[in-house]
């Protein structure tokens, strides 16, 4: 039996398949490499195809004892979603109700989904539950959102399980050093500080008019070794015939930008060139995750829940891979 990771190839993705690996789990990786890199990967099955061709997906199943799937595959930057909505929903909906087609029709009974916070919108102060309204401000957040709901529906109608995660802002890097995070072009604060601070370039603040304390949005930063954990525990809970749920993933802190600078100040040892600009399109003021549910469900404990360590394990992998991962 194998799980199959669909974007396996991306940041998340080839992480929790490190992860899998060490835990020795069967693994069969598939990916476009849109966004993804080949050589985030170890050697093992790898199809590059898209979700969308269920012709190649169901033969995928047909040759593997596909017991699981853990569903990364999707664009995922908010303000390209604003520039280009459908482009997110032909690739991550679209995608995403061919996968449950294949599935379902392979006898594919278990799903991991790649949520993210940004299905709920402008949260206000408290800690986000997952019975908070979901009102996503910005196209990426919708069309997750979208996925979601396919996904339940398509459960309530099979007996398909699944789990959906709800990630906050996912940063750092496997401790081994093979792999981190390599997205192009990069739009993500943490590690566009770090190569900011490693090339000695500016880096552009969104919005310091914000109703937060220093003016600027505030974030849930979340080691992604604690995130790939908590997938292998909600695998683990679909085994043991767990009903399908929703849980968020972050750790109830937030950072604001400001802050989250000056840690990259601290890690690098050296000041950024900080330029402020106009807020971005999509961006709400704070989310911060209630993490309290997937604790108590899955005993999901942290074990990197420090910004430092988020920080200097990213700031290792951009120091020794200054060009990211070699051309695919
Ligand atoms: N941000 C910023 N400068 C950048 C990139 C991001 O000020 O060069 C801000 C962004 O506006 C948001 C926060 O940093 O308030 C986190 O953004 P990121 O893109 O890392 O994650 P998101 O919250 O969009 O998933």
């Amino acid at each position: 039996m194998a799980i199959l990771v669909c974007g396996g190839a991306g940041f998340i993705g080839s992480h929790f398949v490190e992860f899998l690996l060490e835990q020795g789990e069967a693994v069969v990786v598939v990916d476009n490499l849109a966004t993804g890199h080949r050589a985030s990967l170890p050697e093992g099955p790898f199809y590059q195809l898209s979700l969308a061709d269920k012709a190649s997906l169901a033969e995928i199943f047909r040759e593997h004892d596909i017991e699981a799937v853990v569903h990364f595959a999707a664009f995922s930057l908010v303000g390209e979603s604003m520039d280009q909505p459908l482009k997110y929903f032909e690739n991550n909906v679209c995608a995403t109700n061919a996968l449950l087609q294949v599935m379902i029709e392979a006898g594919c009974d278990k799903l991991i989904f790649s949520s993210t916070a940004a299905v709920y919108g402008e949260a206000g102060e408290a800690l986000i539950r997952e019975t908070d309204p979901t009102r996503p401000t910005n196209a990426y957040g919708e069309s997750k959102l979208m996925m979601e709901k396919i996904i339940d529906w398509a459960a309530r109608s099979s007996d398909l399980r699944y789990i959906a995660l709800r990630y906050f802002n996912v940063a750092g890097a496997s401790a081994g050093g093979r792999i981190g995070e390599d997205h192009r072009p990069e739009t993500h604060l943490i590690p566009l500080a770090i190569k900011a601070a490693l090339n000695d370039q500016p880096i552009k603040l969104f919005g310091d008019d914000y109703p937060t304390p220093d003016g600027t949005c505030i974030r849930d930063y979340i080691h992604v070794q604690d995130l790939v954990a908590a997938h292998y525990l909600a695998l683990n809970a679909l085994r043991d015939g767990a009903a399908s749920d929703t849980f968020n993933l972050g750790y109830g802190r937030g950072y604001s930008v400001r802050q989250i600078l000056e840690a990259v100040e601290a890690v690098a040892k050296r000041p950024l060139r900080i330029v402020r600009a106009p807020r971005r399109a999509g961006d709400p003021a704070r989310l911060v995750a209630s993490a309290d549910k997937i604790k108590q469900a899955l005993g999901w404990k942290p074990r990197h829940d420090d910004l430092n360590d988020i920080i200097l394990s990213a700031y290792r992998w951009f120091e020794a891979n200054p060009k990211g991962y070699p051309h695919d």
